[in-house]
């Protein structure tokens, strides 16, 4: 594409090299470059205006306007820009917001760590685990079990809990320890009459026999999303966490829920591991938590897993771990603004509600030509693209049809996302009833349209 040379996209081209993109074709398409936001909506530097159906990257709960965010951004600004929480430092904003999330944990929790991205919390909780296990006199116990399709982050530890083949290949990834058992996507990997349960009793019967043979006094901890985002919008089948907490428990293997996208409302709860009845003893959080106005991520730990960290940092004199703008008091306090704006409006309720009419829209699509599955909780949900339903195929490059039936909705103002060839709805969770229906007729315009395209 010709772009004049002092546009932003030919600047862009020129000094950006961008996330997740494949730069070559980045050199020959540009971007599209954004420049403001309203509601559910968000508006290119040239006008166009879409809605933006994944919240950024689900996480935008309040929409791309909230002034009450901004204005609380302001005011700590102008009071405190920045504090740390190294050696005996604290400020208000992170302690009331470490004391609201302990509030809000569904299962009794002891502290809050901070941090600023979901890869950066879920690397900080393998290594606090590593030191939890040597404080323990357990020093072989530093395997961590996650899942094909899990999604956990890019940095070296958190990548390596990624289950997803390009997060992993030419970057020589994973690293040793990090175990992965499969997926609970029953669509996709279960077997032709295998029912939900069946299939879940043998993911735990996998996930069992993974652990014997690793040695059960080796495994530390499991790593799952309640409900899989990035792997595909995977919504776990019936008796499927039920039957992974059972045998975690018979082996003492701790649970770590990442709440990074089912956080805050996304799941019709508060948290996804209400909605699936996870007791972990761990939980990441991000995205929704400040609504991604500002960077920040945190975990919580229970008493159990706090206690032993506690006693090695006081034997060494100090956890020597920590990030310089990690309980940062701009980013707790836009946080705490969001959290009380989620939950003065009952936005929790309102995915639910919401998220029910788009499940329900989206499954009156099912029998359309090109749809393999509808799948969705709360207000998050995909569908599964095919051009074989019977096959349960697409076309013959991975991700091709996903592809054109994304950039079609994105030509038709509709941003989504296509992992393959699932296309992705988080919407911010303000969303309304009318928005969810022009996102879904546009789908609608968009699979007529390519169903034709290819025959
Ligand atoms: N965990 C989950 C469940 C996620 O969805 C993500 C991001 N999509 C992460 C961790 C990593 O978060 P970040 O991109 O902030 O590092």
């Amino acid at each position: 594409m010709a772009y004049s040379p002092n546009s932003p996209e030919a600047r862009d081209i020129a000094y950006h090299m961008h996330s997740y993109t494949d730069a070559r074709r980045h050199e020959e398409t540009g971007s599209i470059v954004l420049e403001r936001g309203d509601g559910v909506h968000v508006v290119d530097i040239h006008g166009n205006r879409y809605i933006e159906a994944m919240a950024g990257l689900w996480s935008v709960a309040l929409g791309f306007s909230e002034q009450r965010l901004a204005d609380a951004a302001a005011r700590q600004m102008a009071k405190l820009p920045f504090a740390h929480t190294f050696s005996y430092k604290s400020n208000g904003p992170v302690i009331d917001l470490a004391e609201k999330l302990i509030g809000l944990a569904p299962v009794p929790m002891s502290k809050v760590f901070f941090t600023n991205s979901g890869s950066e919390a879920n690397d900080t909780i393998l290594k606090l685990l590593w030191y939890r296990s040597n404080a323990m006199g357990q020093p072989q116990r530093k395997k961590i079990i996650s899942r094909m399709r899990g999604y956990h982050g890019v940095t070296i530890a958190s990548a390596s809990l990624t289950g997803l083949v390009n997060n992993h290949r030419s970057f020589d990834l994973p690293i040793a320890g990090v175990l992965h058992t499969g997926s609970p996507h029953h669509w996709k990997d279960a077997g032709p009459d295998e029912t939900e349960e069946a299939f879940a009793t043998r993911r735990a019967d996998e996930l069992e026999a993974m652990i014997l043979a690793e040695g059960p006094e080796t495994i530390m901890a499991f790593i799952g999303e309640p409900v899989m985002g990035a792997g595909g919008v995977v919504v776990p089948p019936a008796t499927y966490w039920e039957k992974i907490q059972a045998v975690l428990a018979k082996y003492d293997i701790l649970l770590i829920a990442d709440e990074v996208i089912c956080g805050f409302g996304r799941t019709g709860n508060m948290f996804g591991s209400q909605t699936y009845d996870l007791r972990p003893d761990i939980m990441t959080m991000s995205k929704q938590l400040s609504s991604s106005y500002m960077p920040i991520s945190a975990f919580m730990i229970n008493e159990k897993v706090y206690e032993p960290i506690a006693d090695e940092s006081h034997k060494i004199g100090v956890l020597g771990h920590g990030f310089t703008a990690a309980g940062h008091p701009v980013a707790a306090a836009v946080a705490l603004e969001n959290l009380k704006i989620i939950e003065e409006r009952d936005l929790v309720a309102h995915a639910r509600e919401v998220g029910a009419h788009l499940l329900g829209r989206l499954k009156a699509l099912e029998s359309h030509s090109l749809i393999g599955e509808v799948r969705g909780v709360g207000l998050i949900a995909a569908v599964e693209l095919v051009t074989d339903k019977a096959a349960k195929t697409a076309l013959e490059t991975p991700g091709a049809l996903g592809g054109m039936v994304n950039t079609g909705m994105q030509t038709r103002g509709v941003i989504t996302r296509n992992m393959l060839d699932a296309i992705a709805f988080c919407p911010p969770l303000i969303v309304s009833e009318k928005e969810v229906d022009q996102i879904v007729d546009t789908l609608e315009a968009t699979l007529d349209d390519t169903a034709a395209k290819i025959g």
